[in-house]
């Protein structure tokens, strides 16, 4: 019994110590290259082993064209392409690139059967763009970078995807013309439609792909603005990225990435669960996906469509920009996206409206960018989402916001159900001078829920009940003041 207590401990000990290789066994990450799935022979794996994900190093040779060997008597993997080569030993820290010392994050690994190399590393050294999504355990690799200019490998119809001719090649514009490359300013999901928000001309050309299915949107000309770079957190230094998409049956993931330098080419790609249709729109700049389309392709839900409101709901802040922050630590642009999340949830429900959300994860926009998205949509009414915080610790209550008079009587509507929501002290309806309530052409109103700066408050509004009611309230107020039943 002794005995048997002891071992439980120990391997109780060494679970938690070891978390990732204990994950790493039972893991079964798959490898893209340039957006197609690699097939891995016979039973090589991939391994998450403490955060690096590693690779037999015979599927390197195989599947990326690298010439690779095997010395049993030095335990040295020599992987050659071109002029290029790196010798990698088992159990050493240490590589060497064309004669040159490079340290490893990780030293290769000897299996029963095979050597596993970090797969970064290698790829990164043979020129190849790196991203590991971890949530879906995927490594995506993409040649692109040793491919300036020749090949064009990737884009268009020609690469096993279907091209799907009418949707949005009109749109598009074809002004490849200017020479200033258009900013892609944000990226986001709602409601079964990606929306990316830019600046300038692009020369965009979306296609479809499957095994697996995906949509891929080409935003030629284009590149990621310096705040949506800076912004991202998941944007990482290859310029790629993902947003949190959850509870779409149609859709699995969105990714992007600066897929190309020369032209600057930037690539977003709906994953999808199965195959499906799409329309591409674009309102000046703003590309709308829209998987809410028939099998024939057309829109079975327009935004808007049969008469229906659309309501645009705002998160504000987001990513770098945390808005304040609350007594205990608690970061107001968390608040502000789990009402909208919730908000975009009762809407939903309702058939009589469209509800677009402006941000749909811990992304970044401009607030320019969340004005246009309301105004090119030509949403009926906006509603941005907030928290407040004071130098004084004492202030306490739920104010709503208008700017422009014709804002006022939906400020009023808002604010009766917001106060009744949070059952804070009614600090009443205000003008404000807000870019996002000033700057969009509809009725707007910028709710600031509570101050975070207040104990009480803060603990209120991270209450889930609470949330709740705010969202449930925020949708009453809309439906009172759009008239809907
Ligand atoms: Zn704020």
């Amino acid at each position: 019994m002794k005995k048997f207590g002891f071992m439980a401990v120990l391997l109780f000990v060494f679970i938690l110590a070891f978390p990732h290789n204990g994950q790493a066994a039972a893991g079964s990450a798959k490898i893209f290259l340039d957006d197609k799935q690699l097939s891995l022979s016979g039973n090589a794996k991939v391994e998450n082993v403490n955060g690096n994900i590693m690779i037999p190093f015979r599927v390197v040779g195989e599947n990326l064209g690298f010439d690779v060997a095997w010395e049993q008597k030095t335990r040295t993997v020599t992987i050659k392409k071109d002029s290029k080569v790196i010798k990698l030993v088992v159990n050493q820290k240490t590589a060497d690139v064309n004669g040159t010392k490079v340290s490893l994050n990780i030293a290769p690994i000897l299996r029963t059967d095979t050597v596993i190399v970090p797969i970064r590393f290698v790829s990164e050294q043979m020129g190849l763009k790196v991203n590991w999504d971890n949530i879906k355990k995927i490594v995506y690799l993409y040649t692109q970078e040793i491919e300036t200019g020749n090949g064009d490998a990737g884009t268009g119809a020609g690469n096993g995807g279907e091209a799907t001719p009418g949707t949005g090649s009109g749109n598009g514009g074809s002004n490849t013309g200017s020479t200033s490359a258009a900013q892609v300013n944000g990226i986001s999901f709602s409601d079964n439609r990606l929306m990316i928000a830019t600046n300038g001309q692009a020369k965009v050309n979306a296609f479809k792909m499957s095994g697996p299915d995906r949509i891929v949107i080409d935003l030629e000309n284009a590149k990621f603005s310096d705040s949506f770079s800076s912004s991202n957190s998941p944007l990482d230094q290859n310029s790629m990225g993902s947003l949190d998409i959850s509870g779409y049956p149609d859709v699995s993931q969105v990714r992007y990435s600066l897929y190309n330098n020369n032209p600057s080419t930037v690539r977003v790609v709906v994953d999808l669960n199965y195959a499906k249709n799409y329309k591409l729109t674009n309102e000046n700049g703003l590309y709308i996906v829209d998987l809410n389309t028939s099998d024939s392709g057309t829109p079975s839900k327009p935004i808007g469509g049969s008469g229906k409101k659309i309501v645009v709901i705002d998160a504000g802040h987001g990513a770098h920009d945390p808005g304040t922050t609350g007594v205990t630590g608690k970061k107001e642009k968390d608040f502000n996206l789990a009402i909208v999340l919730k908000v975009e949830k009762l809407l939903k429900q309702e058939p009589n409206i469209d509800v677009v959300l402006t941000r749909s994860d811990d992304t970044f926009l401009e607030l320019k960018d969340r004005v246009k998205i309301a105004n090119d949509l030509k949403a009926d009414v906006f509603v941005s989402i907030h928290a407040n915080s004071a130098g004084s610790s004492a202030a306490s209550g739920s104010e709503t916001y208008y700017q422009r008079d014709a804002s006022k009587a939906f400020a009023n509507v808002m604010h009766k159900y917001l106060v009744q929501a949070t059952g804070l002290s009614d600090r009443g309806v205000r003008y404000g001078n807000f870019h996002v309530i000033r700057e969009t052409k509809m009725p707007a109103v910028l709710l600031e829920v509570g101050y975070l700066s207040n104990k009480k408050d803060e603990a209120t509004l991270f209450t889930e009940s609470v949330q709740q009611r705010v969202a449930q309230g925020v949708v009453n107020g809309i439906k009172e003041y759009l008239g809907v039943q």
